[in-house]
């Protein structure tokens, strides 16, 4: 079971500017395994993507990440090298995202875009109603609110019990977007050789689909058949229109033997 990391990076960093939040430092954290380093800041605003090369040896953060979750040797040409997207493809895929494309859940905050979508205590009453109901229910009842009614009592947050509001603040968090490939990189490194220069190409950049952190980490721990690789590449990709998908015959094409190989294999990670 992979452990999420989230470490401190030395050094004095440009003053961050959402929220007149004004933090120096500068947090890194890798939430799966070969996945996105998020760089922010301490209060967890989005500084950017950093490529995994500059925290392995001789970079100019080795040493940051604990060696059992992010080895620091890798191996010029090795598999996990080949399936990294570079950071501004990353960048550009977040730029263009509204929502999660799997879930659809739109983020209480956008990495890029500054400012909180979900501010006040109504907005984030309103946004558990819709995209977390479960959350929303067991918050309702604690506050013995009917739930026709929909109406948000005055500062009901400070209301809850201390484990219900660390779920609602779960919850928020959890709807961060990041990036994800539909095939996941911890997979597609086991496939590398399977697939020509243009198809890895195609899985690497083409496929790399804006996710909330949720969707992300359940997609490590369930493996996925082919069936499902298509299925989030109509979703995420076309806005979940199959025959739309489908009518780019090439890449549908690539995208069903990258689906099948993806499936075929195991995902192995090398071990520090
Ligand atoms: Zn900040
Ligand atoms: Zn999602």
């Amino acid at each position: 079971m992979f452990a999420p990391q989230l470490v401190d990076v030395p050094g004095r960093w440009p003053a961050c500017r959402v929220s007149r939040c004004g933090s120096t430092a500068a947090q890194a954290r890798l939430d799966v395994p070969l996945g996105p380093i998020v760089l922010a800041c301490e209060n967890g605003h989005f500084r950017g993507f950093r490529r995994h090369d500059e925290f392995r040896r001789a970079g100019r953060f080795a040493g940051a990440f604990d060696a059992g979750a992010f080895p620091a040797d890798v191996p010029a040409d090795a598999p996990e090298r080949r399936v990294e997207p570079s950071a501004r493809r990353r960048t550009e895929v977040l730029e263009d995202a509204e929502r999660c494309g799997l879930c659809r859940t739109p983020p209480a905050r956008h990495p890029l875009r500054g400012e909180d979508v979900v501010r006040s205590d109504r907005d984030v009453w309103t946004w558990l109603q819709r995209w977390r109901p479960a959350v929303y229910a067991s918050v309702a009842q604690s506050i013995a609110v009917s739930r026709a009614s929909g109406a948000a009592p005055a500062a009901w947050r400070l209301a809850l019990p201390a484990d219900l509001r660390e779920q609602v603040v779960e919850s928020l968090h959890a709807s961060e977007l990041t990036t994800d490939q539909v095939v996941p990189p911890a997979r597609l490194a086991t496939i590398v050789t399977e697939l020509t220069k243009r198809e890895l190409d195609f899985a690497v950049s083409g496929l790399l689909i804006a996710v909330c952190r949720a969707c992300a980490s359940a997609r490590t721990s369930a493996p996925l058949d082919a069936r499902s690789y298509l299925r989030a590449y109509v979703d995420a990709v076309h806005g979940g229109d199959e025959a739309l998908a489908r009518a780019d015959a090439p890449r549908w094409r690539m995208m069903e033997k990258i689906a099948a190989s993806g499936a075929r294999a195991a995902p192995a990670l090398r071990s520090a």
